[in-house]
């Protein structure tokens, strides 16, 4: 197990033959896929597992998340949470997927650079709601307005008022 939290990348030139297993949270990690979602993550952790043979390496694990979104019914935040799991074969090309079947996932890892920070924001955006709402208990489902149609405001949010009363503090009356 390597300790340290989550490697952004795994350069797997670097690695013995063998089972390298990492765990932990992915920090200060740019996710720009989720800033075009306009979602912010909290705190992701994943787990990964990497085999190394003489076989093509295989990577898989798992990862979780929280993300907040906009909410479609009232654009109010809205937290998710989010997780995934993962059992892929390493490929050096993208045209080296074409050898595998629709069932086995692949993920590229150009001259042996796994972008474990760019797997796992695919594994979350995979794992979010289409269409995010809170639940209905917690969301107004755009029905929110602050009183019936052509309410005026509060009294007590009144800035006339307030203003009314500045001009009789003015007026030199005793209080
Ligand atoms: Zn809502």
């Amino acid at each position: 197990m390597h300790g340290n939290g989550l490697p952004h990348r795994i350069d797997m030139t670097r690695l013995g033959e063998g089972e390298h297993s990492w765990s932990g949270a992915l920090v200060d990690c740019p996710l720009p896929r989720m800033d075009a979602l306009r979602a912010h993550v909290g705190a992701v952790s994943a787990t990964l597992t990497l085999v190394l043979d003489r076989g093509r390496p295989r990577l898989y694990g798992e990862c979780a998340g929280t993300v907040t979104l906009v909410c479609e019914r009232c654009l109010a935040p809205v937290a998710v949470d989010a997780a995934g799991s993962f059992d892929l074969v390493v490929v050096d090309r993208i045209e080296e997927a074409d050898g595998y079947g629709a069932d086995q996932p692949v993920v590229v890892a150009a001259k042996g650079q796994l972008d474990i920070a760019a797997l796992v924001e695919d594994e979350l955006i995979l794992a979010l709601p289409v269409i995010p709402t809170h639940d209905n208990t917690d969301c107004d489902g755009g029905q929110r307005q602050f009183g019936p149609a052509g309410e005026a405001a509060p009294a007590r949010d009144n800035p006339f008022q307030a203003l009314e009363s500045l001009k009789r503090d003015g007026s030199g009356e005793v209080h």
